[in-house]
Formats: C-alpha cells, sequence, structure tokens
C-alpha cells in the first residue's frame, strides 16, 4: 500500500533522514520506535507530504507520490497529489483540531468542502464515527470544552472521516495522562481488528509490542533494527536494548 524508498532528508546540512526505506501492506500496523531526535515525525511528515524529500521515491498503491530524479524531487502533479493525499489520514500529538468549530463540524468540513460529498450523508457518518469513539453527546461541543482524550478521539474520527487507506500517528498519547492513553490506544487496538493500515511513531511500549505487525526502531536516521515484534524486543542489538532499557 506504501513504500518508501531509500528516502533522504536534511535540515541546515544535517542529515535526518539517511536511506530509510519502509513498506507497508493492506491491514498492517507499522510501529516507528526511536529515541527523540532520532527522525520519526520528520519520516512521517515525509511520507505525507508535509515535508520535501531530498532522494528516493514516496509510492502509494502504485502511484508515485515523489522520487527522485537527475539529484532532484520530483512530486506528482497536483491533480494526482490530490489522489493521493485521499489515500491518507493523519493524527498528531496534540490533537489539531479547529477551535472554532464544533465537534461535528471539524469532523465533516473537510469530507463536504474537499471531498464535495453529499451532506447528509456525511453527517450521517460523523454521528457513526462519533458514536464510535464514545462522544455521540459531543456533536455541539467545541474543542476547549473537551478533555485531552476526548479531543484525540474527535481527531482520531476526523481523519476517518475521509476513509483513508492508510493513517498515520504521530505520539497520538504523549500529551496525554495515563487512563486518557489507554483510551486512546484502545481504540487504535479496535482500528487495528478492523485491519485498518496504520503506521504509528509511539513511546508505548507495551503498545508496539501487542498491536503492531512490524516494528522500526530509528536512532539517528537510520533504522537500526526492523522486523516482527517479538524479534525486535528481544534483539541483542545494543543500541536497541539501551533504549528499551529506558522503559524498564
Ligand atoms: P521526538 O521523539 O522528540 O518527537 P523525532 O524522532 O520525531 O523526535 P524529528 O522531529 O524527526 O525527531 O527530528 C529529527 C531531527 O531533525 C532533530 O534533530 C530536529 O531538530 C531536526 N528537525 C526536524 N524538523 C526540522 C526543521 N523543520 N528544521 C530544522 N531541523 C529540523
Ligand atoms: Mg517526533
Amino acid at each position: 500500500l506504501l513504500e518508501m524508498n531509500h528516502i533522504k532528508k536534511s535540515f541546515d546540512g544535517q542529515e535526518v533522514l539517511k536511506d530509510i526505506s519502509i513498506h507497508v501492506d493492506e491491514g498492517e500496523v507499522l510501529s516507528i520506535i526511536g529515541p527523540s531526535g532520532s527522525g520519526k515525525s520528520t519520516m512521517l511528515r515525509c511520507a505525507t507530504m508535509l515535508e520535501t524529500i531530498d532522494d528516493g521515491a514516496i509510492i502509494y498503491l502504485g502511484d508515485k507520490a515523489a522520487f527522485s530524479k537527475d539529484g532532484h524531487a520530483v512530486y506528482a502533479k497536483a491533480a494526482d497529489l490530490k489522489k493521493i493525499h485521499s489515500y491518507y489520514g493523519l493524527v498528531f500529538q496534540n490533537f489539531n483540531l479547529f477551535p472554532h468549530y464544533s465537534v461535528i463540524k471539524n469532523i465533516t468540513d473537510a469530507p463536504l468542502r474537499v471531498q464535495k460529498r453529499n451532506k447528509s450523508e456525511v453527517y450521517a457518518e460523523a454521528r457513526e464515527l462519533l458514536k464510535k469513539m464514545g462522544l455521540e453527546d459531543k456533536e455541539n461541543a467545541y474543542p476547549y470544552q473537551l478533555s485531552g482524550g476526548q479531543q484525540q478521539r474527535v481527531s482520531i474520527a476526523r481523519a476517518l472521516a475521509m476513509k483513508p487507506k492508510i493513517l498515520f500517528f504521530d505520539e497520538p498519547t504523549s500529551a496525554l495522562d495515563p487512563e486518557l492513553t489507554g483510551e486512546i490506544l484502545k481504540i487504535i487496538k479496535n482500528l487495528a481488528a478492523e485491519k485498518m493500515t496504520m503506521v504509528i511513531v509511539t513511546h508505548e511500549m507495551n503498545f508496539a509490542k501487542n498491536v503492531s505487525d512490524y516494528v522500526v526502531f530509528m536512532d539517528k536516521g537510520v533504522i537500526v533494527e526492523e522486523g516482527k515484534p517479538e524479534d525486535v524486543f528481544n534483539s541483542e542489538n545494543p543500541r536497541m536494548k539501551e533504549f528499551l532499557g529506558k522503559f524498564e
């Protein structure tokens, strides 16, 4: 479904991604773990075209979103990029809801404005999603009236309302206290059980171990270790062991 091949990215001459390759199959959950500053968010931002790449290729369902040619990154034409954008959704650490929109408007805005879908259908689906998130009584609330966990559930509903083929999460629980963290992890776990394809940057090691099909450990812009969770979490690699030791 998604391939990132030999991605490189530098900021001000500092190489933050050094030849990163990943691929994600349909229905698969990929977790990305690694120390602060290792390039996890940058990789997600490159995958979702929030950041340009310097080298390599990004391919969604066979459609090339970006690739390098003669040392320059080339992006798909606007019309193709628009299609590619419709393949994925993104959930951030800080929820990023529109503060001046009600919950239901946050969820329905993009399907109506960007996808130009039918209003009654979009509202019906949004209410369905709110129900799934346990927020059916909050559709007219504003983000400031919600707890962090509730805001994050709205932002997951907002991403799902676009019917993405793949959902990216960048530390979806790191702004939440433990109780609310569990609530969000449970929702992601349910999505995994429904075979939603997901890429999750997380510091929740137990979650990565139990929910992912595949784990990538990044350090200083390179993938140091990757594979099935049982293998990665039992790795003898010293950097991996040192990193995991911090969570014990
Ligand atoms: P964390 O776990 O703290 O979120 P991370 O693995 O997500 O860390 P990144 O945010 O990808 O790390 O950052 C990797 C490196 O790239 C850091 O050294 C950071 O300072 C640098 N970096 C990221 N974005 C930019 C930017 N827009 N301009 C300059 N440097 C940047
Ligand atoms: Mg980050």
